[in-house]
């Protein structure tokens, strides 16, 4: 038995996808899109490296669904003009069991922020020092990087996040590098002692 659609006449099990998605469109709830020069996006107060992602995990969270339709698939194109950030949504899925593809699009607010990282650089922040006395040449992200100075035997690399330094140290280690690792302390925070970090970097002796 087949039921017609009341909405545009076709056979089937009544309200077609078509017809239902028309009436019952998907939306996107409103959120701000919080983006630094560098690249990073600001995600549930996190400063994430990957703009695309950060993107794409907004949507994925603040997309509404009518009560019969799943989402299998999104495809995300965006671009930030002035304040907005323009999106145009590629939504694969299923209406009652039935499979569907449909294109939307979205605007939201966008707000250009220095992160947390770009603004210590400015400031010449660094948290930790890479020296490196060898001819090795870690690689080291831009954004990360405060500054570099020529020292004797070799470079000093000033880092603006401990935890990426912590992160090439590891990598250099992985490559055969002997690695010490010291502290020193760079004066008190509210109440509470400030630590640099110092990574020597030389070649292994054995
Ligand atoms: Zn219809
Ligand atoms: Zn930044």
């Amino acid at each position: 038995m087949s039921l017609i659609c009341p909405g545009c006449g076709k056979p089937g099990k009544g309200v077609c996808t078509r017809c239902y998605l028309q009436r019952n469109p998907l939306t996107l709830k409103p959120f701000t899109h919080v983006f630094c020069d560098c690249g990073r996006c600001l995600y549930q107060g996190q400063w994430i490296d990957n703009n695309a992602k950060c993107v794409f995990m907004q949507i994925k969270n603040n997309i509404q669904t009518p009560l019969d339709v799943r989402i299998n698939h999104l495809k995300v194109e965006e671009e930030v003009d002035k304040g907005t950030l323009k999106l145009r949504v590629q939504v694969k899925g299923l209406y009652r069991g039935e499979k569907f593809r449909e294109t939307y699009v979205w605007q939201v607010p966008a707000e250009k922020k220095s992160c947390k990282i770009c603004s210590r650089k400015s400031q010449g922040y660094y948290e930790a020092v890479l020296q490196v006395r060898e001819d090795v040449i870690p690689q080291i992200s831009e954004t990360q990087l405060t500054k570099t100075m020529k020292v004797r035997g070799g470079l000093d690399y000033y880092l603006a996040s401990k935890d990426y330094a912590f992160e090439v140290a590891r990598q250099l280690r992985k490559r055969g590098y002997n690695i010490i690792h010291t502290t020193k302390q760079a004066g008190v925070k509210e109440g509470k002692k400030i630590f640099r970090h110092y990574f020597s970097v030389k070649k292994k002796v054995d």
